[in-house]
């Protein structure tokens, strides 16, 4: 049922939609990973839609709403942090999340003419949450353990893309699931 319920979803859902800065579609439940490793340089950006990370789309316009934000936002820190990787050492660096597609991004700029109308209905707005996160590493990284199904129960999918200096890959790690091959 789920495997239906989900493609359905995809195919016919006026949520899904193709953003500017990412070839991704935003569907609700579903975040996408880039990974690179450059040397002992491992770096991350994650990209969630915000209603998993909130539980909200559109701005954070009442203080009960920056509120649930903010802790989204710092459980996908966390969730960063809490990463481990295979093969080598890792030492994380940075972790920060931040609320993309408010009324300050620019990435709506093909919804036609209300883009600024701010009044407009907010049911159009959909905002994802950024994650950019770096760690060093020594060693030859084989694979990473990758859990934020607790921490976002509403959470399905998260599809990996990475670049390795022997190779790319991509791979999807389904709710539940935690150790991704790399
Ligand atoms: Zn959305």
């Amino acid at each position: 049922m789920r495997v239906v319920a989900l493609f359905s979803l995809i195919a016919v859902s006026p949520v899904a939609h193709t953003q500017s800065d990412n070839l991704a579609a935003h569907v609700h439940g579903a975040a996408n990973a880039q990974l690179t490793f450059d040397g002992s340089d491992v770096q991350m950006v994650l990209t969630v839609p915000m209603i998993d990370v909130a539980g909200f789309e559109g701005n954070a316009d009442t203080d009960e709403r920056k509120a649930r934000l903010d802790a989204g936002l710092r459980a996908l820190e966390a969730v960063a942090r809490a990463a481990r990787f295979a093969g080598g050492e890792c030492t994380s660096r940075t972790a920060q999340a931040a609320s993309q597609g408010d009324e300050h991004a620019d990435e709506h700029e093909h919804d036609h003419d209300h883009d600024h109308d701010h009044g407009h209905a907010e049911e159009h707005a959909h905002s994802d949450a950024m994650l950019k996160a770096a760690w060093t590493c020594s060693g030859d990284i084989r694979a990473l353990t990758f859990d934020p199904w607790q921490s976002f129960p509403t959470l399905e999918t998260v599809s990996f893309e990475w670049i390795k200096a022997d190779g790319q890959g991509s791979a999807k790690l389904a709710r539940g699931t935690t150790d991704l091959p790399l």
